[in-house]
Order: C-alpha cells, then sequence, then structure tokens
C-alpha cells in the first residue's frame, strides 16, 4: 500500500492524459480524493457516467477547492486562461502543475498569474495516443515511459522531488531539464515526426485521388503508421506548432536540407550515401529497443486479427 502523497488532486480537462492520471492514481492507491472538470456538459456528463474521478465537478473553481496538487490537463493555448480562472480559488500552500507538451510558452502564460503562497513545476508525460476525450484514458498509459519534470528557475527542491516520486508511482520514469531544452528535445522527438506524419498522410490523400484509392487500400504497409500518427487530436497539435515555433522550425530546418541531400543522392545514383544513411538510423532503432521504449516483434508488437 502505497502512502498518500497528496490528499486532494484537482483534474483541470477530462481527456487522455487527465483521465489516465486518475486511474493510475486510483490503481497506486497515492491520492486521498480526485475532482476534476471539463469545460463541456457532455464531457463532465461523461467522466460521471464512467466513474473517472472521485467527483466531477460544474465549474473550475469548485474542483480546486481545497485541492493540494492541481493539474492542467488541457491544450498549451488554453494554459493562461485556465490559470487565470481557478487562480482565485486555490488554497495557500497548493501545487499546480501541467501535463502540456510545449514549456516555454506555458510558463510564460502561467507564471504571472500564480498567486503568492502557490508554487508551480511543469511536467511532461511522454506517453500518449491517437485517442482522446474521456474514453480514453487507461491506468498503463505513463508505465515505463518517461515524466520530463520541469522546474522554474525558483522551484523548492523538496516540492520537485515529491512531485517526481509521484509520477514514479503512476509507472513512469522521471528526468529533470529547463523549459527551452525540453521544448528543443520534443521538437525533435515528438513534434516534428508528427508534422511529417500529418504531411505523408496529407500527400498521399491527395495522390489516392489519383491512383483510385490504391493508398488507401495498400495501406499496411509504412504508411499505416503515419496514419496512426496523423489520427491525432487536431486541437492539441494545432497548439503544440503554434507554441513550439521556434524549436520546430530549427528542426524543420535542418528535416529539409537532409531530405535534399538525400533527395540528391537519388538522383545521382549515390548508394553508398542511402546506405551509410540508413545503417545509420537503424542502429537509432535498436538502440530505442535496447532502451526498452519499444518493441522489436513484428510488426511493432500488434496481436494480428484472424483473417
Ligand atoms: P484531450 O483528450 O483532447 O482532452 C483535452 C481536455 O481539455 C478536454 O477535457 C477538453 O474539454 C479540455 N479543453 C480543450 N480545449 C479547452 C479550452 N480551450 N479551454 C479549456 N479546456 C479545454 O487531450 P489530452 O491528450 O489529454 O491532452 C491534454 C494535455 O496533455 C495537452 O496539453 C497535451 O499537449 C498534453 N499531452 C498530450 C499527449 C498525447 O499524446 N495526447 C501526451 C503528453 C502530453 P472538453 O472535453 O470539455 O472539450
Amino acid at each position: 500500500m502505497s502512502e498518500i502523497l497528496y490528499n486532494k488532486v484537482a483534474l483541470i480537462g477530462l481527456g487522455l492524459i487527465a483521465g489516465s492520471m486518475s486511474l493510475a492514481m486510483r490503481r497506486a492507491g497515492v491520492v486521498g480524493e480526485i475532482t476534476g472538470y471539463a469545460r463541456s456538459q457532455a464531457t463532465r456528463d461523461t467522466a460521471r457516467e464512467i466513474n473517472l474521478v472521485d467527483h466531477v465537478c460544474d465549474s473550475a473553481a469548485e474542483a480546486v477547492k481545497d485541492a493540494d496538487l492541481i493539474v492542467l490537463a488541457v491544450p498549451v493555448g488554453a494554459m493562461g486562461a485556465v490559470m487565470a480562472e481557478i487562480a482565485p480559488a486555490l488554497k495557500a500552500g497548493a501545487l499546480v502543475t501541467d501535463v502540456g507538451s510545449v514549456k516555454k510558452s506555458v510558463f510564460e502564460a502561467v507564471l504571472p498569474l500564480l498567486p503568492k503562497d502557490v508554487s508551480f513545476i511543469g511536467t511532461h508525460p511522454m506517453a500518449g495516443t491517437e485517442h482522446s476525450g474521456p474514453r480514453s484514458g487507461f491506468a498503463e498509459l505513463f508505465d515505463g515511459r518517461w515524466c520530463l519534470v520541469v522546474p522554474p528557475a525558483d522551484a523548492d527542491e523538496a516540492e520537485v522531488a515529491k512531485l517526481e516520486r509521484f509520477w514514479k508511482i503512476l509507472g513512469s520514469n522521471t528526468e529533470r531539464m529547463d523549459a527551452e531544452h525540453h521544448d528543443l528535445v520534443c521538437a525533435v522527438v515528438s513534434h516534428t515526426p508528427h508534422l511529417i506524419a500529418y504531411t505523408m498522410v496529407g500527400v498521399a490523400d491527395d495522390m489516392s485521388r489519383v491512383t483510385d484509392q490504391e493508398v488507401i487500400k495498400f495501406s499496411a504497409a509504412g504508411f499505416r503508421d503515419f496514419t496512426r500518427i496523423a489520427a491525432s487530436d487536431p486541437t492539441m497539435w494545432r497548439d503544440v506548432f503554434l507554441e513550439n515555433k521556434e524549436a520546430t522550425l530549427e528542426v524543420l530546418g535542418r528535416f529539409t536540407e537532409e531530405l535534399f541531400a538525400l533527395q540528391r543522392a537519388i538522383r545521382q545514383g549515390d548508394g553508398a550515401h542511402l546506405h551509410d544513411y540508413f545503417t545509420r538510423t537503424r542502429g537509432i532503432r535498436r538502440g530505442i529497443i535496447e532502451a526498452g521504449q519499444d518493441t522489436d516483434a513484428p510488426d511493432f508488437g500488434r496481436v494480428k486479427k484472424a483473417e
């Protein structure tokens, strides 16, 4: 039986990440009470129906009342407005955290609105699926995945350590970094790959009009994995690119240069260049598997449905 780390936790936003946190907190028995709030009646009704949190509130202020830990789990572009809404209702000594995929812009939006006796530490669980909404959460989402912990410069060490402990109990490994570094790392490992997947699926969709749906028909190959990523929530990802503009553009610039180099190698029949490049990238995939961040089972470990 785990110790109770936070007596009352308030989840603001009740989608994939908040829902998974609630289920993981219950699994671990690490908090006393979980309240939740989402802006739409439909989401609140669903959360009540499936008993996603202990108490679904009809206002953000009611949800955060007396809460020790408040989790902002809304799209990154909405963090500032949500913080402004809850600020007057926060109790002294409370800790606010967010789970947004971008950190610099969230800090800029949230920190100026923080009451004097309330602290803030950013987190980013590096775990997700292409599904969203209150029914999409599951308790195992964070198991074995990284949660990046991003404390502001003046954060209290004991509070940071406690929040790290909390994420570890939910199943994650944790690592600390500053907001700027976080945004660059995520632009490389998550944001730009999503943009590339969106683009590839868009191109294929345009071409399918020409080739009579062949793209869809034969999508069992690598393309299918792009379509999974490209099915991710449009609001969340719109906000990620708008809010992590600098780092994403930096990575995209480098990506474009590499793409041109590969394009030239193909045009010039430079097989050695292509072979060397693909050998290097294959090694990276092996490294990810060795680090336990993916499976080398055929078809990414998907269970094959009976034909
Ligand atoms: P989600 O399933 O789409 O849920 C989003 C929640 O935010 C919903 O409850 C929604 O309320 C609420 N919301 C949307 N727009 C809002 C607005 N303008 N003002 C107030 N509330 C709003 O999203 P999620 O995947 O849980 O993502 C939540 C956060 O986690 C985002 O910041 C995202 O960047 C981050 N994150 C996501 C992933 C991922 O893979 N999905 C991974 C790590 C971190 P209604 O349902 O009432 O509309």
